[in-house]
């Protein structure tokens, strides 16, 4: 088949989160299935051309008066699949990030990029003779290009059909009314069958309404979106729309994370050779400046948002730290939680080191480095870095939901035990849970056998690829 993905960012060229890695991973595990796939996306001043050659594809000219669009086409470094990258200067060549300006606030034209991205799926889509390829699939990724399907239907295209997934349902792509007008869609989809939401209009909304399948990236996230509780809005639409959405669970890169390979750390290690682990610990310890120390080692990776939960580690961690543990953290993101882990760590020096950086490298030395894995989630559509984390025999202490719920065991009936999990988002059970981490790490032999569990999970994406490849072809067969 032929597969079109259209989408706003990917690992290894511009990357925020795990939307990155997904889009990274899936089209070379299509590839290697046969199946032909092609990634739109935008040419984002924070790309290093240098390593994607590029040449000048089709010019699209300017039919928004949002600025000249032209196509560079290229290729991923290491990949087979095709880049097609929107080359807009007036869109995308900006100073901050993908979404944001430099101060942490949206750029206030993303409606319009966005939609520029989704309209050029849609063109490309439609006439093939642009890049003289017509995929069967197009396959949109979050509210950045949840227009796809709404420019799609505008235009009464039946094909390609469109899967659209939602990586994280809490990122509306909403907007307000007074913008609808520049979308270049008719006023009848402004409407709550279509794009209206509370008052003004939501691109993820656009996805859901007019794709022919909708997927999240886990099963149980599939089901805890068509509740009130973790449904932002669209739960009834989402139960509305029950016989189209699917729950594939994403998978991992092992070539990037395999503790047996990572050049990224100090001495590699794998299920059968666990000592060296400790080697990393001894390595990071020393470059975070802790006491030395034979105590459990916590660590997070992670953005820092409301979505994490990580409020409550700030909560229940002091007890553990006067009983001996020490924590690293690696993230960054609201400046409320930025500023209160930064005065953690000023508390609890030797003990506690607090990085608010975005570093891909220094994750990796992190994961092989800790004993746990903190992951408080209040919601998670499916979390890698758990995943990540199973590989390198870090256990995961995880709140049950979303993908966390699918990817870690404790007490769970025939399933070994790999981690620790907890139920509400409350610190009672965060302590309760970091208790019992506490409590086992001491009893070396049973930790050692859940680390083998963990290590032996296998999450590739080998698995997942062969779930959208049965779903790209059902929904391909419909009339
Ligand atoms: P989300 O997409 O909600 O951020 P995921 O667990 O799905 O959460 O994916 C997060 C990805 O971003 C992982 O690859 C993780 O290693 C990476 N990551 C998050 N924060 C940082 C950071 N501060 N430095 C380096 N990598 C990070």
């Amino acid at each position: 088949m032929k597969i079109l993905f259209t989408a706003s960012e990917v690992y290894p060229l511009i990357k925020t989160g795990g939307l990155a890695d997904v889009v990274g991973s899936l089209p070379n595990v299509l590839a290697e299935e046969g199946h032909e796939v092609r990634l739109l996306l935008p040419l984002y001043s924070g790309i290093n051309v240098e390593e994607i050659h590029l040449n000048a594809g089709p010019v699209l000219g300017n039919p928004f008066g949002f600025g000249q669009m032209r196509l560079q086409v290229g290729h991923i470094p290491n990949s087979t699949v095709t880049l097609l990258l929107l080359d807009c200067p007036d869109l995308f060549s900006r100073d901050g990030g993908p979404y944001l300006q430099l101060d942490g606030s949206d750029y206030p034209d993303n409606h319009r990029r966005f939609a520029m991205l989704a309209w050029t799926g849609a063109v490309l889509s439609t006439y093939g003779n642009l890049i003289d390829w017509q995929p069967d699939i197009v396959h949109a990724h979050d509210w950045q290009t949840g227009l796809v399907p709404a420019y799609l239907k505008s235009w009464r295209q039946r094909v390609p059909k469109v899967v659209f997934t939602i990586h994280n349902l809490q990122y509306t792509g909403f907007f307000e009314a007074a913008l609808y007008s520049e979308l270049g869609l008719g006023e009848d989809m402004y409407d709550p069958e279509g794009l209206e939401y509370y008052g003004g209009f939501s691109m993820l909304k656009a996805g859901i309404q007019y794709s022919d399948a909708i997927t999240t990236v886990s099963p149980t996230y599939t089901q805890e979106i068509q509740t009130e509780a973790y449904g932002c809005g669209f739960d009834g639409l989402l139960r509305s729309q029950q016989n189209k959405l699917t729950g594939i669970l994403n998978g991992v890169d092992y070539d990037v994370w395999n503790p047996d390979t990572d050049p990224f750390i100090v001495a590699n290690y794998n299920v059968h050779k666990l000592d060296d682990k400790q080697v990393n610990k001894h390595a990071l310890r020393e470059r975070c400046r802790l006491e030395p120390h034979n105590g459990l080692l916590f660590g997070i990776v992670s953005r820092l948002t409301t979505q994490k939960g990580l409020d409550l580690v700030l909560e229940a961690m002091p007890q553990f730290i006067d009983q001996g543990a020490q924590m690293v953290l690696l993230g960054s993101g609201d400046k409320s939680l930025e500023e209160a882990f930064l005065q953690f760590g000023q508390q609890y020096a030797g003990q506690v080191s607090i990085y608010i950086d975005y570093d891909e490298v220094f994750a990796h030395l992190i994961q092989a480095g800790v004993d746990c894995l903190l992951i408080p989630s209040r919601f998670e559509p499916c979390g890698l870095t758990q995943l990540f984390a199973l590989k390198y025999g870090t256990l995961p202490i995880v709140r049950h939901t979303g993908g966390l719920a699918d990817s870690v065991w404790e007490n769970k009936e025939n399933l070994p035990q790999t981690g620790f999990v907890f139920d509400q988002s409350v610190v009672e059970d965060l302590s309760e849970a970091l208790s019992r981490a506490l409590i086992l790490y001491q009893d070396r032999e049973s930790w050692r056998q859940i680390q083998q569990n963990a290590m032996r999970q296998d999450f590739t994406w080998e698995k997942a690829g062969k779930n959208y490849i049965q779903l790209y072809q059902s929904i391909a067969n419909e009339r």
